[in-house]
């Protein structure tokens, strides 16, 4: 029973509420975990449990949950101006001033902004420019986009199909393919093999200009990269890789468009990964989750002079969203941003962070765990049956969840995802929260192993 409503909420859920990436047998037979109030890193069920939440919402609540003043700068804007919309010439203070302010945090030209709902229908609306930039360019058949394996862009009907993570795709549907191809992960401790890090990397930008050779290099208009691929495994790219896949991009005249929608808003002590962790200029950068920090839902495409000179004259940019810029979300991400800058937290991103991958990196010592990855607020652990060869376990023992059951019972939230379990926690974690994310998680860790000893599969 939810003590807010006394109503039973979980068999409400249970009985109306289809979820979103929900796996039906298990969601009747164990139904759903009521959240009811967040502060800071916590989270409490409606039980009045408390959990750390290292998932961090989705990726997103980068300055914590349960603030006073974003709730109270929520309030005042929803009753000064709860809607109006930005179509074709109107626009509103909190909608011009978010547009500017991006601008401001971008890097290089990047100096116009298409406000979005979210990560998708922010990554959907790069697909869309990319044929439309090339059109107005003069060069009319470059509308084919270039993704890679394990990435995930989004979940319409045209990012799900840019993506490609295994098991993203349902098989009672179909999903566009025309126009969109991929090349491999850079996927250093899966794909490298005995080859070194150097050579990898030659060798996926081999693969991509062999691939915009067959294609056609008067086709490919796109390339769309997660600076460190998020859901598809925390794989964070070979040195010089991004560098050198934007070096093609601009030979070709391919908009590179790097999708920041988890590693933007201070995930790797950054505004932008792109350019600050990785030096890439990229002509578009997406964003979302961080930009408001969940407190409200909205997204951005931000890009260059170079499209937006290119798009002028007696034409219409014919897309948009309802919801695009929305005062009260565009005040939100506003006040979040000057949170971030007031409370210098992209240092303490940096700080923290590389505390964090320390301590986690510790892990590694555990006979099953194969690999911790990533950087800063944005790591994987990657469980494995052996780590001499990499072999995985039975996809049906489900580790991941198992291990995320474990620590759930302990007070710590982390993300199953298969193999995997991720965390990115708010950039607004103490150091003795990472000690009990990385003392729990490994106590959850040795439980599991335990488990699979007793039952003979490990
Ligand atoms: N791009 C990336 C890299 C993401 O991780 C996500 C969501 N996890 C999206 C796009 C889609 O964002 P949204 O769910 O807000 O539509």
């Amino acid at each position: 029973m939810s003590a807010d409503t006394n109503l039973d909420i979980a068999a409400l859920d249970k009985a109306h509420a289809l979820h979103p990436w929900t796996h039906f047998e298990s969601f009747v037979r164990d139904g759903p975990l009521v959240i009811e109030r967040g502060s800071g890193c916590s989270l409490w069920d409606s039980d009045g449990r408390e959990y750390l939440d290292a998932v961090g919402g989705l990726w997103c609540t980068n300055i914590g949950l349960g603030r006073r003043e974003m709730a109270e700068t929520i309030a005042a804007q929803a009753e000064k101006l709860a809607f109006s919309n930005t179509f074709v010439d109107m626009t509103n203070g909190p909608s011009a001033l978010l547009s500017a302010k991006l601008a401001e945090l971008a890097p290089g030209d990047l100096n116009h902004v298409h406000l979005t709902t979210g990560g998708s229908t922010a990554v959907d609306s790069a697909y869309r420019m990319v044929a439309y930039y090339q059109r107005c360019s003069g060069r009319p058949d470059k509308t084919h986009v270039i993704a890679r394996d394990s990435s995930y862009h989004g979940s319409s009907f045209a990012t799900i199909s840019i993506g490609k993570r295994s098991g993203d795709k349902m098989p009672e549907f179909e999903y566009l393919s025309e126009g969109i191809h991929h090349v491999s992960a850079p996927d250093c401790y899966r794909a490298i093999g005995e080859r070194s890090e150097a050579e990898f990397c030659d060798d996926l930008v081999v693969e991509f200009e062999a691939k915009i050779n067959e294609i056609g290099p008067d086709k490919v208009g796109g390339f769309f990269a997660e600076p460190i691929q998020a859901s598809g495994g925390v794989v964070v790219p070979p040195k010089g890789y991004l560098k050198r896949m934007a070096e093609v991009c601009q030979k070709h005249d391919i908009l590179f468009i790097a999708d920041e929608v988890v590693t933007g808003f201070g995930r790797l002590g950054h505004w932008f990964a792109s350019w600050d962790e990785f030096g890439v200029q990229p002509d578009i950068i997406c964003c979302a989750k961080g930009l408001s920090s969940g407190y409200q839902p909205i997204g951005a495409m931000i890009f260059s002079d170079r499209i937006w000179d290119a798009m002028q004259g007696d034409r219409w940019y014919a897309s948009g969203f309802t919801y695009a810029g929305h005062p009260v979300a565009c005040a939100a991400a506003l006040k979040n941003i000057e949170i971030i800058e007031r409370e210098g937290l992209l240092a303490h991103a940096t700080k923290v962070g590389q505390y964090f991958e320390d301590r986690l990196g510790q892990l590694e010592n555990l006979p099953m765990v194969g690999d911790v990855r990533g950087r800063k607020l944005m790591l994987c652990v990657e469980n494995v049956a052996d780590k001499a060869t990499k072999a995985l376990l039975p996809d049906d023992l489900d580790v991941g969840k198992r291990i995320a059951d474990a620590a759930e019972a302990r007070g710590l939230m982390v993300r199953p995802m298969g193999h995997l379990n991720v965390m990115s926690p708010p950039l607004v974690i103490t150091q003795s929260q990472v000690d009990f994310v990385a003392e729990t998680l490994e106590l959850a860790i040795k439980e599991v192993t335990d488990q699979l000893v007793r039952d003979g599969i490990r």
